[in-house]
């Protein structure tokens, strides 16, 4: 490998495209080999004779002797390096080929980029196999209904919007950010795919969550009926299904959430991240790789168009090199500051909700209120099990940490006095004020729309992709508590979360922001209407706390000489800390210095010194 970043050291576009269920090509003699043992110090191919009347190629799933046992593994391509001594492989598991050179060729980079074992990363990106489905599993002849007309898209009033067009048109490539309109989120979307279709190439939307399902993936279902795999929840025999139908070449479009940016389809012109910067984007298990990046790889190694969307795109997605592109005008309701007042009221947003006939009030604090003081024996309010902190929600005090009911750490009583906060008093108090039903939709009710009239308090997780529903009002309360949540990244995730919620008013409505701290650069954004103010206030706040944006990060742990191993790295931040024995280290390098990184980890993890290591852990 060379010391080239790996999205860009992955380079073979020379690899031809073809259809996984065409004839593809049979191998024979030596090939490698990734075993499916996801260890770090195993992740190295191994070489194996392979019998060509097996009809195995490029990812078929094969069984080989592996230190005395039957192992499964999938082949990965002829090879020179032949040992001595060569077993051989004893058979073919599957008839089916669980990924081609280009897709290889992705699996490669994210096991360097995120320095996790290659099988592991096989195993992220094809689903299970469920082998009844193979056999039940005839190809179907691509569909041959033409391309749609492209309608009127309204990416041609945007700045840059025409160059995006174009590349997806002109079957080109390139890395954009799209930040649509409020009114044009699903239009955008639509339209892109619309061009990559007309171009004759296919395209994959990655929407955050299945449920409710996304306006935007109902748009592009809509839009383009049966050319559109929906690859969103369902279980396992059903999703392996989808994923054999779409690498036979049965669909041109793939929605779906994290694992569609795997899809199978060739001929890739879009890959396309609805909402980039939403926190379901990125896989909490290993390779805790997150979509965006990956969506540009595969756009890197395939020739295609990757488009960031959000109506705040986040510090990462705007680190790298990309084309913006965003109205010409401003298609926002303007923003108005106001300071909480009284228990969080302000006489504006009082105001404001008499006359609201359809409004939301984003309100991030759960419940009534929280106890603050026991009332039989006076001291401060603290859980008896745990000492945390006691929530009065749904008419019941419980302890927020450890959710035993409400107890006096002090003197065993549940009888506390109440400070007065969070989304269910606000739904009391505008029921006092408003002329409209109010209503609470809680962590555990569907997230919707508010009605035609009715004002809607909800928390951040009622802030789904519902269409732009064109509200009179949004107010954001307790803004300045999200801010001080603690997190690297904390504060740009409020400010994605404003956004959405602003982007629910009308551009001729209103949005009010409750806040004590006017200037400070999220509140200024939002005002302005512009992240990039932000962006140059956050960035250097990252690099000044050691991890800058764009610096892969890693989470390592390992035995006592692990901390000097990592310095000799001479990464740009090392934290070190010692837990029950064990000493875990946090780093962040300079991304071209991931590969030889990556070499000396699966060193150390053959040599016992490293167990484990997490990339892009939460900061
Ligand atoms: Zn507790
Ligand atoms: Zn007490």
């Amino acid at each position: 490998m060379s010391s080239a970043a790996p999205s860009r050291s992955a380079t073979p576009p020379t690899i031809p495209s073809s259809p996984r269920e065409a004839p593809t090509l049979v191998l024979s003699g030596p090939v490698s080999v990734c075993i499916d043992r996801p260890l770090l110090a195993l992740d190295r191919p191994f070489t194996y004779d392979l019998p060509e009347e097996l009809g195995a190629g490029v990812g078929s799933v094969v069984q080989v002797p592996f230190h005395g046992r039957a192992t499964r593994a999938w082949v990965l391509g002829p090879t020179e390096d032949v040992p001595d001594r060569i077993l051989g492989v004893r058979k073919l598991v599957s008839a089916v080929r669980s990924f081609d050179e280009r897709s290889l060729a992705l699996y490669r980079a994210m096991s360097e980029r995120y320095v996790a074992p290659l099988a592991t990363v096989i195993g992220r990106a094809v689903p299970p196999r469920v082998a009844s489905e193979e056999l039940a599993h005839r190809a179907p002849q691509p569909r041959a209904s033409g391309p749609p007309a492209p309608g009127p898209s309204p990416l041609a009033g945007y700045r840059e919007g025409p160059r995006l067009l174009d590349a997806l048109g002109g079957a080109g490539e390139g890395a954009f950010v799209v930040r649509p309109a409020p009114a044009d989120e699903a239009g955008v979307a639509v339209a892109c795919v619309g061009a990559t279709l007309a171009a004759g190439r296919t395209a994959i939307v990655i929407v955050p969550d299945a449920d409710p399902v996304p306006a935007t993936a109902a748009a592009i279902l809509a839009a383009f009926g049966d050319d559109v795999a929906l690859f969103l929840g369902g279980d396992k025999r059903a999703r392996y299904r989808t994923w054999l139908e779409i690498a036979a070449g049965r669909f041109r479009v793939v929605v779906g959430t994290r694992p569609a940016v795997f899809a199978p389809l060739v001929d890739l012109g879009l890959l396309y991240v609805h909402r980039e910067g939403h926190p379901q984007h990125r896989d909490e298990r290993s390779p805790s790789y997150h979509v965006r990046d990956v969506a540009r790889m595969r756009a890197e190694i395939e020739g295609a168009v990757s488009v960031l969307g959000a109506f705040c795109p986040s510090l990462e997605a705007t680190a790298r090199e990309h084309v913006l592109v965003e109205p010409a005008g401003r298609p926002w309701a303007p923003v108005e500051v106001v300071r909480p007042g009284p228990e969080g009221r302000s006489p504006r947003l009082l105001r404001a909700l008499r006359v609201a006939t359809r409004a939301f009030v984003l309100e991030p604090l759960r419940g009534y209120g929280v106890a603050r003081v026991c009332r039989s024996c006076g001291e401060p309010a603290a859980c008896a099990a745990c000492l945390g902190m006691l929530r009065l929600e749904r008419g019941s005090i419980r302890c927020v940490v450890c959710e035993a009911p409400g107890r006096c750490a002090s003197c065993g009583a549940s009888d506390f006095g109440i400070a007065r906060r969070g989304a269910e008093r606000v739904e009391e108090w505008a029921r006092g004020v408003a002329t409209v039903p109010v209503s609470l939709i809680g962590r555990d009710d569907p997230p919707r729309a508010p009605l035609e009239r009715e004002i809607v308090v909800g928390g951040v997780e009622a802030l789904k992709d519902v269409g732009a529903p064109g509200l009179d009002l949004v107010a954001i309360l307790h803004a300045d508590a999200s801010l001080r949540r603690p997190g690297v990244d904390a504060r740009e995730r409020v400010l994605v979360t404003w956004f959405e919620a602003a982007a629910w008013a009308r551009p001729d409505g209103r949005v009010i922001v409750q806040t004590e701290g006017p200037n400070d650069p999220a509140i200024q954004a939002l005002v302005s209407g512009r992240p990039e103010r932000f962006r140059r206030a956050e960035a250097p706040r990252r690099a000044e706390a050691g991890f800058p944006v764009g610096a892969p990060v890693f989470r390592v742990a390992g035995g006592a000489e692990l901390e000097r191993e990592l310095e000799a790295l001479a990464p740009r931040t090392l934290l070190a800390s010692s837990v029950a024995g064990a000493t875990i280290c946090l780093l962040a390098l300079d991304e071209d210095r991931v590969p030889g990184f990556g070499a000396e980890m699966r060193r150390l993890a053959a040599a016992g010194v490293v167990t484990r290591v997490e990339a892009e852990p939460h900061l």
